[in-house]
């Protein structure tokens, strides 16, 4: 489904992603920890196409990023940490502006999907809603769902829940695990450390833009191979 191969990536002088292996299969869940400015972001930001990398290759689906230029996109979407709703249109405006204006979808069949959608990350009384008028929980259900609109085979999460107030994380966390028992293809950068042992099928742990471990949960949270990790894990439990 995803990968990377020998991947890096400098903010001029500051390599923030070096030499980034890696293979993600249809249907699995990563959730990708570390300390902050490891490269995070900017990998799942390379991912999609808002960074651009400097040396090696991405194959989303099994078509190169480099070579298809924009298409290779199309099969993700992604949830920032922000929200980042169109803060002047209603919710179900929300989640049909892109069905319609990149897909050309007719607005009736993508108003209908986006019901579905909103039922889903239960919502539907809200639809009417402008994003000011929501709890930052709801805010980024309707994000979930809007990305969700455009039916992705991969969605990428950048610390979903870092800005909700703690009583508000549950319900989108609650979300996310419903798309990880779908099979969505799904990469999580989060620091619910408790979530990420119990929905991922693999856990990245970065550090100075280098994937550090590449394993399963049970191994990474009960038996950290390095002093490095279990410090890491140690500091936010
Ligand atoms: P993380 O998400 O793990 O906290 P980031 O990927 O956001 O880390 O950032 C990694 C490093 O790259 C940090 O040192 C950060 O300051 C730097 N960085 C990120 N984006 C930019 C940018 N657009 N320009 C310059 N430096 C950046
Ligand atoms: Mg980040």
């Amino acid at each position: 489904m995803i990968k990377a191969k020998n991947i890096n990536k400098s903010f001029g002088e500051l390599e923030v992603l070096r030499d980034v292996s890696f293979d993600v299969q249809q249907g699995e869940v990563i959730s990708i920890i570390g300390p902050s400015g490891s490269g995070k972001s900017t990998l799942l930001r390379s991912l999609i196409g808002l960074e651009e990398i400097n040396s090696g290759e991405l194959f989303i689906e099994g078509i190169s990023v480099k070579k298809s230029g924009k298409k290779a996109y199309e099969k993700m979407g992604m949830v920032f940490q922000g929200f980042n709703l169109f803060p002047h249109k209603t919710v179900m405006g929300n989640l049909i502006e892109a069905p319609i204006v990149v897909k050309g979808e007719k607005k009736e069949e993508a108003k209908k999907r986006a019901e579905e959608l909103l039922n889903k990350v239960g919502l539907t009384d809200k639809k009417d809603s402008y994003p000011a008028q929501l709890s930052g929980g709801q805010k980024q259900r309707v994000a979930i769902a809007r990305a969700l609109a455009m039916e992705p085979d991969i969605m990428l999460f950048d610390e979903p829940t870092s800005s909700l107030d703690p009583e508000l994380v549950g319900e989108v966390l609650t979300v996310i695990r419903g798309l990880a028992d779908e099979n969505i293809t799904m990469m999580i950068v989060t620091h619910e450390m408790g979530f990420a042992k119990d929905v991922s099928d693999r856990v990245f742990f970065m550090d100075h833009g280098k994937i550090i471990s590449d394993t399963v949960p049970e191994k990474i949270f009960v038996n950290p191979e390095s002093e490095r990790i279990q410090n890491f894990l140690t500091k936010i439990l």
